[in-house]
């Protein structure tokens, strides 16, 4: 239970849901628990996801669309 060597995080799923999607997930907690950086202010740790692909920065009180799961895709 818990993290796994091959799977990280995703290992709380234990045999669940099959190897390529736990690996998937993985991949995305990781960077989800990177710290976050404002693409206005450039603090970092002040972004808050309100809902899916939109993000609030504390420090500027910027709202701007962006991933779902990170605030910056595709750079
Ligand atoms: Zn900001």
């Amino acid at each position: 239970m818990g993290r796994t060597k091959k799977v990280g995080t995703a290992g709380r799923y234990g045999a669940r849901y099959g190897s390529t999607i736990r690996k998937a997930v993985a991949e995305i907690e990781v960077k989800m628990k990177a710290p976050h950086k404002c693409p206005y202010c450039y603090s970092v740790g002040k972004l808050k996801r309100i809902a899916v692909g939109i993000w609030y920065c504390r420090k500027c009180k910027t709202t701007f669309a962006g991933g779902a799961y990170v605030p910056l895709t595709g750079l």
